[in-house]
């Protein structure tokens, strides 16, 4: 296991502190450094390139004991670009050119540069490549490759991009491959086109959704595409180490922004990085953004579910204090810090970076982030790294071979729901959170979750659930994949309006729609949200649950009603060939996440419970409230069971169940704590009882 930090962003830190830092960073007990190879820094005239810094940093990993992984950021440009590449500047929606300027958190180079749909501005790419992985790639501390660092391609253009003529050039062939020619999409589109010269992308929001939401596709299958060329190119090079690529966020939690001039998933999607590359990763600050457990394991989640069995890197891990601009932010603690190692590899990652050793030298970021930095914490955090470092090192051979249990409840993640929304609102906000309600209530019950991409859906022979949280747009191949699975046994959990819209933004009217298709029961239409909450009836109890933004009530010619009003039902449980659809008539899991409320993780529990999910281990107590839940996560290695046990602040003790048959062996070792865990066998299982130790958290290896 890689468990590292980015060292170099050049020119900082200057060279006079590298023998002292990179010593220290072994000592540390991390074993890896990361160098950021920036395209503009090394290439500062073309085809002149100096490695001098980056040699000698090699080198003297090398002699320290430690790993390197390179970052080749070709994302930020030589000054030259559009000299070398005449007429290559991106264009933005109003046909303007992009005028590129130094990053803010790059001291040298410019961004957005050149749009690589420019072939000039590929080959020059190309070269930075070429050279970077021939010059390192023998290199016998080389650990692998970041290909593309939060697969930045737009930043500081100012305006939506792109639409220059190589780009719009690229819209268009992708176009007419996706819908066989002009014909093909005008009969999908609806339109009148004479010629594709007429075809123009989406611009803003608000517009008819076809062409935008098109768009925003395109731009998630250019970025896919651009990191597979990057890849494709290193791979020829270096066919022995892994190439990956992280995201500034998963690509679930990326759903575009005004402000910032980003469409939804403009940066690609995990699930299509992961099928053509050897690993997938993502940046995680969580003291910056106040993520607790739940929070941090999602992340990691998405990325897991993104990869599969491919690597998973946390390629930027907060490594101190947060500072931008004349702000800083909330300390990083030691014991946080060290959770966050231990609940990545719970998640299955295999590469931790943190970011990053020193604090910052220039720019918005002077005095934050460094691990080892003035935030006055730094002793500590080390001190800590180093027994860590002794742990990754000692079991390293248990955590390369851990693997967390396979999940049996899936979460949907729907791109085409993102994009429609996007093409309304500029963000897609409300889908994401719709997501993340849902996911949350999971972590937080400690019930493993699968997040199933709609365009990778072989993984569903394994679900005996799936919930769909605002899956408001499906294709024919999304509605057929689910058909099938209900059919087969399994329960589908559908909100308001599911698969309302067709892939090209066009509304359905109820009795249309794929649900009613397969249910026999229809939405009546949109009505008033008349008080935020409905009181279902489920197992005997009452339930209160938040809605939001309106409610579509069903028919209630069919099925059990859990929930009504006068116009229909709420929620209805429906038989569907051996399985079953639980229908929702408006939406629950972003109310839930905005309003943290018991009832609605009973009903995720019951509705999971009655699809057959039966938990391997469960929190006997303490039970999760508003504030803390006790987080709890599982897998094997070698055929032993390991167990994660996150304790929240003030609860001390932890009751655990697990089903007959999960431990084989009576005891189980806390490696962090070195103690012994007593496992008892019940009539209903096996079950165990412990304190938690100073760390506030345990790895239970069984016997
Ligand atoms: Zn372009």
């Amino acid at each position: 296991m890689n468990l590292g930090v980015q060292y170099y962003r050049p020119p900082f830190p200057e060279d006079k502190y590298w023998e002292k830092d990179i010593t220290q960073i072994k000592q540390s007990g991390l074993n890896t450094v990361q160098l950021w190879v920036l395209w503009g820094w090394v290439e500062p005239k073309p085809n002149q390139f100096i490695f001098d810094d980056y040699d000698r940093l090699v080198k003297l990993a090398e002699k320290n004991g430690l790993g390197v992984i390179l970052s080749a950021i070709a994302e930020i440009q030589p000054h030259w670009i559009h000299r070398e590449v005449p007429g290559s500047e991106m264009v933005d929606h109003m046909g303007h050119k992009v005028i590129s300027s130094n990053r803010r958190e790059c001291h040298f180079g410019i961004t957005p540069g050149g749009c690589t749909d420019n072939p000039g501005v590929w080959e020059h790419m190309k070269h930075f490549f070429t050279e970077v992985v021939s010059r390192y790639c023998s290199a016998p501390n080389l650990r692998g490759w970041d290909a593309w660092n939060e697969l930045r391609w737009n930043v500081q253009a100012d305006g939506f991009v792109c639409y220059c003529d190589y780009t719009l050039q690229a819209f268009r062939k992708w176009l007419s491959d996706k819908y066989g020619g002009l014909e093909g999409l005008n009969k999908a589109w609806k339109r009148r086109y004479g010629s594709f010269d007429e075809v123009m992308p989406g611009k803003l929001p608000d517009g008819p959704y076809t062409e935008m939401m098109t768009f925003e596709r395109f731009l998630t299958w250019r970025a896919n595409q651009h990191a597979k060329a990057r890849y494709g190119v290193m791979k020829a090079l270096d066919k022995k180490h892994p190439i990956t690529v992280h995201g500034a966020s998963p690509c679930t939690l990326w759903p575009g922004s005004m402000h910032s001039y980003d469409q939804a998933l403009n940066r690609g999607n995990d699930w299509f990085f992961a099928d053509d590359l050897d690993g997938v990763g993502c940046s995680s600050f969580p003291k910056w953004s106040n993520m607790d457990d739940a929070d941090f394991a999602m992340r990691v989640e998405f990325v897991k579910s993104a990869g599969r069995d491919k690597l998973v890197w946390l390629s930027e891990v907060q490594g101190g204090r947060a500072s931008t601009g004349f702000n800083i932010f909330a300390d990083v603690d030691t014991l946080s810090q060290q959770r966050w190692i231990w609940n990545g590899i719970a998640c299955g990652a295999d590469t931790i970076l943190f970011w990053c050793w020193r604090d910052e030298v220039f720019g918005r970021e002077s005095s934050g982030f460094g691990i080892s930095g003035y935030d006055g914490l730094a002793e500590e955090r080390l001190a800590y790294m180093k027994v860590t470092g002794k742990l990754v090192e000692d079991y390293g051979d248990l955590i390369a071979k851990y693997r967390p249990t396979k999940p049996e409840i899936g979460v949907m993640f729907s791109p085409q729901s993102y994009y429609l929304t996007w093409a309304q609102e500029g963000n897609a906000d409300r889908i994401m959170n719709g997501l993340l309600g849902y996911c949350r209530s999971l972590a937080r019950q400690s019930m493993p979750y699968l997040v199933v991409e709609e365009e990778h859906l072989n993984v569903l022979s394994g679900l005996k659930i799936l919930f769909l949280p605002r899956m408001i747009v499906t294709s024919e191949a999304v509605e057929e994949a689910l058909a099938a699975f209900v059919k087969k046994g399994g329960t589908l959990v559908c909100e308001s309006e599911c698969g309302a819209f067709n892939p090209e933004g066009i509304y359905r009217y109820p009795e249309d729609r794929f649900t009613t298709r397969l249910s026999g029961v229809s939405e009546v239409g949109r009505r008033h949200v008349k008080s935020d909450h409905v009181t279902a009836t489920i197992d005997g109890q009452k339930l209160s649950l938040g809605v939001t933004q309106w409610l579509t009530p069903w028919q209630k010619n069919k099925g059990t009603i859990l929930a009504e009003n006068e116009d229909g039902a709420l929620i209805s449980e429906v038989p569907v060939g051996k399985g079953r659809m639980v229908l929702c008539g408006t939406y629950l899991g972003d109310p839930y996440l905005g309003s943290w409320t018991e009832d609605f993780e009973k009903f995720m529990k019951f509705t999971v419970r009655k699809a057959g999910w039966k938990p391997e281990a469960e929190v006997a107590s303490p039970k999760p409230d508003k504030d803390s839940f006790v987080y709890v996560k599982w897998g094997e290695s070698a055929g032993k069971k390991m167990v994660y046990v996150f304790f929240p602040p003030k609860q001390d003790s932890v009751h655990l169940r697990f089903k007959p048959g999960f431990f084989t062996s009576k005891r189980a070792t806390d490696i962090i704590s070195k103690r012994k865990i007593q496992i008892q066998t019940t009539e209903t299982g096996r079950e165990c009882m412990f304190n938690a130790p100073d760390w506030r958290f345990s790895v239970l290896v069984e016997e």
